[in-house]
């Protein structure tokens, strides 16, 4: 089975400054390694269009996205301590959230997909943009799985090392959507306990940094198990931030590339469509091979 890399170059001109974790080189070494040779069968490749204004609205206000809009408009800006513009920046986040809403057209349609773009969006709230994060992706690719697609049970898993505080926000009111957060705890954002439940659609797991990698592969996999119990998904969306390896700058789980491909295969087994959107990740020569692992599982 073929894999569907969905990207846009715009993703490597959104520029948060010199010396920032989140590069344009972190999206520039997946597609150098989805380029080799070994990937001609099993990539086929898109551009991300656009999202529409109305898939983005579903998460922002218009007032917000007119700001992220007109910020990137005067050349960019600050808009936390560590969430920069770039002129280039609104274009960027608007391809994001446009491929993360083409991912799930293709896996619906039987064919895996990933949407390999930043900025990347779990720490954006409805009216918040932080953590590197402008427009909320998934959020955007799960909305539109239950509005244009006509789905009624999506689930979320969120890999990233750190909780994604901004999805739980925008969807934990909705039990259409359930979210599984594995997490490093305490960190970045400082969310994220198990007694944050939402309508009984939020299972987070926070753990400690320094832990055995097959640790962190069953936790996560337990939390899978229970929100799957009974509840049978329709789609699953996987944040998939790579900075839950070993040797990340930003934090400290020990994670190695292949164990994300062991973690695709083991819910393969639900039958269930997969769609994956980067999130974060920050030494390029390891996320590639993260991202190569993860793509090769899923066209496996
Ligand atoms: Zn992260």
């Amino acid at each position: 089975m073929s894999v569907h890399v969905i990207w846009h170059p715009s993703s490597l001109r959104h520029d948060p400054g010199r010396g920032h974790p989140e590069s344009p080189a972190r999206i520039q070494a997946i597609l150098d390694e989805l380029r080799g040779s070994q990937y001609g069968d099993i990539v086929e490749w898109s551009e991300a269009p656009a999202a529409t204004p109305e898939q983005l609205q579903r998460v922002h206000p218009p007032d917000y996205l007119e700001r992220l809009e007109a910020m990137a408009g005067r050349g960019g800006g600050m808009v936390d301590g560590d969430t920069f513009l770039s002129a280039d920046s609104y274009e960027a986040a608007v391809r994001a959230a446009g491929a993360a809403a083409m991912m799930v057209r293709h896996a619906l349609a039987g064919q895996p997909a990933f949407a390999a773009v930043r900025p990347p969006g779990h720490h954006a709230t409805a009216e918040v943009a932080m953590g590197f994060c402008l427009i909320n992706n998934v959020v955007v690719a799960a909305r539109s799985a239950l509005v244009d697609h006509g789905l009624e049970r999506v689930l979320i898993i969120d890999w990233d090392v750190h909780h994604g505080n901004g999805t739980q926000a925008l969807v934990q009111d909705d039990p259409r959507i359930r979210f599984i957060s594995l997490h490093q705890h305490p960190l970045y954002p400082g969310t994220g306990r198990p007694e944050e439940r939402g309508v009984g659609n939020v299972f987070n797991v926070p753990r400690p940094p320094g832990l055995p990698r097959a640790t962190y592969l069953a936790d996560l996999n337990t939390a899978v198990d229970e929100a799957t119990s009974g509840w049978e998904p329709e789609l699953v969306l996987v944040s998939a931030g790579f900075d839950a390896m070993a040797g990340d700058p930003l934090a400290g789980f020990t994670l190695e590339p292949l164990d994300y491909a062991t973690w695709i295969h083991d819910w393969k087994r639900l039958g269930t469509p997969l769609g994956a959107v980067l999130e974060g990740g920050y030494v390029p020569e390891r996320i590639r091979l993260a991202a190569g692992e993860m793509v090769r599982a899923l066209a496996a």
